[in-house]
This record gives C-alpha cells, structure tokens and sequence, in this order.
C-alpha cells in the first residue's frame, strides 16, 4: 500500500482517490480509505452538510454496513429513530399492521435517520482516524484532467468560485443522480420514467403518535408518511407523472384536505403547516442505471450509478454498500500503486446484480400498490 503518499494528503492538489460528492455513499468511502491510510479528497459543491428532503430512511442492508464499520453506535449517538410497523390505512382507520420477525432478527422495519447526522457522524469519525482530513466544500467538479496521453489524470474545480484542479490516480462520481463525473467521463445511463412524481412535505407528527411507515391509497395513488426523529412526519404523496402544473390549478384546500381524511389524526398540524401549494415540495421522479460503472480510472458509486425511486427506500442503502465494496477494491489497487484500474470494473460485477434486482422489484411494487391494498381492504369487510 502506498502509505507515503497517504503522509501527503495534505497537498491541496493531489490524492490517490478523489472523491467527488460527499453524500452517504462518498462520506463513508472517505472514511473506509482513510481507515487504510490512503491519501484521499472528498469535494462537495454545497456549504455544509446539513441537506434536506434526502433518503432517510435505513433497511437491514445499510444498517449492516454501518454496524461492520462501527458507525452505528456514533450515529445513534446524534439521534436516530427505529420504526416498529408499517399501517396500511383506510378512512381514517387502520386495516392492515405489518410488524417486524424476530425470528428473521427483525427489530424494526427500519430506521429513520437525519442524513445530516448519518455525515455527520461519519465525517467525524473520519477525522479521528485522520485528523488533517476535510471535506473541501464549495467546491464543484467541471471537468476531468487529463494528460498528454488522454489519460485521466483528476479533475477540474471551481473551488469558492476559483477554477483549479485536483490530481488523482482514481476518480470516484459519488455525486449524485445528475452526475457531473458521470457526464465527463462519457457514461450514459439509461433513465427511466415511473408514471409518477412525489409531493413532499414534512410536519410535527400529533402528540404520541408511535413511529410506524404509514400507508394510503389516494385515487389508486400511494400517500406514505414516515415518522422522523425529533416528532417529525414526512409526507410523500405520489401524484401523476408531469400532473403538478395542472394540480396547482385546482383549489388547495379540497386537495390537502384528502391529506386529512386519510389520517384525519393530522388535522391540527396539517391546519399549521401545509397552507398552499409551496408548502410542498415536488421531485420528479425516475430510475437510471449506468450500463457502465467504470471507465479506465474513474468509477461511479450510488445514485451516480444508480438511481432508484423513493420506492421501498432502496437508494441510500445501495449507496452505502457500493461505498463498502468499492473500498475494498481501492485497497486492493493501493498495492501496486493504482496502476490496475481494471480492478474497478468488479463493482458492478459485485453489485450489479442486487441493483438490477430492487430496480425490477421497485417498479413490482409501484405496479402492484393498489392490488394489495384492495386485499387488505377486502379481507377486513
Ligand atoms: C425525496 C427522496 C426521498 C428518498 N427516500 C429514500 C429513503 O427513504 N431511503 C433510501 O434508501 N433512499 C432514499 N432516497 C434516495 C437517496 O436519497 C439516494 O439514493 C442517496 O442519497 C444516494 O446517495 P449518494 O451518496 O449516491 O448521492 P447523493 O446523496 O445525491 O449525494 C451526492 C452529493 O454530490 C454533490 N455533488 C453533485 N454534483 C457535484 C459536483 N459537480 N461537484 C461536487 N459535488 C457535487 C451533491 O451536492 C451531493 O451532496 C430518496 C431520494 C429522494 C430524492
């Protein structure tokens, strides 16, 4: 492993890894390859790490891949919430509980997690392992360096608004479903589009409520709500593909007032909280897939590789689980200096095929919302 160049990482112009995004799947990359001492940079484009309407919700595979690494306990530490039912409702009342199997050691079925503390906490720990490391932020990736050869060679930024550029043996796109590494390094994905889009809205949740997934059928269209840590709600309302424009048009106070009469216990906080249309958020959603992860030295990781709906809360999971493989490979390519970038291509070899499959399974889901909601309804008349 090249560990002088890991005393290095201090040079503000040069890395093994460069990471470009610093979401859960680059935050916990960072921390991964810190751990082995490799000399690694992370940029992120915003100001902070405090970010809002993101995945937040964490299924067994994420929370496996935080308590392998350790990272369970400083999370929790900050604030977490583990969710003991999924309700399926109907007119104001309950018709269906799904409870998490002990016996399949399920505690929860999931767990809410601020993704404010999920990078927060990692970053931390992060910094413990190497105390010189930072999250360079403001800082946006333009482009890819390149040498004489082609060969890339690092990337371009504007760091505070100053062009500059980062030299690196690796790059990794952990930035996001609109990649920028992705869009230089010539990866196209395929999109995707799901006949919906989501309205998102996060309120207190009433006095007492437990913390449970709870579902409606709106008009044949899902309603979730997701208790948050701190006594929050959040609300996902999908409503028709490209539907919003049109939405908007209508009267707000019938519309939110189905919001209402579906968990009629939300009244007062909906009555506080959600007074027009801009107390929505709208996100357009869709799928991608990237039919090539990997391209000489540089890799893509999560919703760069990857982007997957709200539904079944896959997302940020699979983010963290690539950053957990990916690691592994980086250390693997550490040993003879970063010189066998065919060794990136393993990801999606590794990871491919569970992605493939909860994105089939996602749009499985969507299709068959209705159908097993009318059973749960019909088993109860
Ligand atoms: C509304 C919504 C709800 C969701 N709910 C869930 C859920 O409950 N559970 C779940 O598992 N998943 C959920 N997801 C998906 C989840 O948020 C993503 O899959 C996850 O955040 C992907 O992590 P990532 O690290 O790959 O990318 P991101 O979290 O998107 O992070 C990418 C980072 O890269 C930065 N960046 C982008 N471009 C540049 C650039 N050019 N230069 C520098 N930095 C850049 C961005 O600012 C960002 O910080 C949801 C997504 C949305 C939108």
């Amino acid at each position: 492993m090249n560990l002088m160049k890991s005393f290095q990482s201090e040079d503000p112009h040069y890395a093994d890894v460069c990471i470009v995004g610093a979401g859960p799947g680059g935050v916990l990359l960072s921390y991964l390859l810190h751990l082995k001492g490799i000399s690694t940079l992370l940029i992120e484009r915003q100001p902070h790490l405090h970010k809002s309407f993101r995945g937040e919700l964490l299924n067994a595979d994420g929370l496996a891949v935080l308590k392998k690494h350790g990272l369970y306990s400083p999370i929790q530490k900050l604030g977490l919430l583990p969710l003991e039912q999924i309700q399926y409702w109907e007119e104001g009342r309950i018709i269906h509980t799904i409870h998490p199997n002990p016996d399949k050691g399920e505690h929860d079925v999931g767990v809410h997690v601020p993704q404010n503390h999920l990078l927060e906490a990692i970053t931390a720990q992060t910094e413990i392992q190497s105390p010189l490391h930072q999250v360079r932020f403001n800082t946006v990736m333009t482009g890819l360096l390149r040498d004489k050869s082609g060969k890339v060679a690092g990337i371009n930024v504007r760091q505070n608004g100053v062009p500059s550029s980062i030299k690196a043996s690796v790059v990794v796109g952990a930035d996001g479903r609109y990649s920028a590494v992705r869009k230089h390094a010539s990866l196209t994905p395929e999109i995707r589009k799901h006949g919906y889009d989501l309205l998102w809205a996060r309120i207190p949740a009433p006095p007492g409520w437990e913390p449970a997934v709870r579902m409606a059928s709106m008009e044949g269209q899902q309603l979730a709500l997701f208790s948050q840590y701190g006594g929050y709600v959040q609300i996902g309302w999908n409503i028709p593909e490209g539907g919003y424009a049109e939405l908007r048009k209508q009267p707000f106070a019938p519309f939110v007032g189905k919001l209402v009469s579906a968990f009629p216990c939300l009244a007062d906080s909906v009555a506080a909280h959600i007074q027009n249309w801009s107390d929505f958020v709208l996100l357009s959603v869709e799928s991608s897939y990237s039919s090539q992860w990997a391209k000489d030295n540089v890799v893509l990781i999560g919703d760069a590789a990857h982007t997957m709906t709200p539904t079944g809360a896959f997302g940020l999971n699979a983010a963290l689980e690539d950053a957990d493989v990916l690691s592994e490979l980086l250390i693997q390519m550490a040993q003879d200096d970063f010189r066998s970038a065919d060794v990136l291509h393993k990801l999606q070899t590794i990871r491919g095929p569970k992605v493939q499959q909860q994105l089939a399974r996602q749009v499985e889901m969507e299709a068959s919302f209705q159908q097993r909601y009318e059973s749960y309804s019909s088993a109860i008349i």
